[in-house]
């Protein structure tokens, strides 16, 4: 008979306190390659967007995404 020993360690993840989150988007619009300026504020790329559909009829349609670097850090049990 086998025996394995399963140790469970509980951990947390967090931002990195050093890096700035990015947000960006483009638009799927076929063959337009459109992209926003990618930011910290959400809001304002956003308006980027609708600026963009508003100047262009037919682009509603984008990829958002957000980007961070996360630190894992083990908790040690008290
Ligand atoms: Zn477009």
């Amino acid at each position: 008979m086998t025996r394995s020993v399963i140790r469970y360690a509980e951990h947390r993840i967090v931002r990195d306190p050093e890096c700035t989150p990015s947000t960006v988007a483009s638009c799927l619009y076929e063959g337009c390659g459109w992209a926003a300026v990618p930011g910290p504020d959400v809001a304002e790329v956003d308006r980027q967007c609708m600026k963009h559909t508003g100047l262009h009829a037919g682009h509603g349609r984008f990829l958002r995404g957000f980007e961070d670097i996360a630190l894992v850090h083990r908790v040690d049990a008290p």
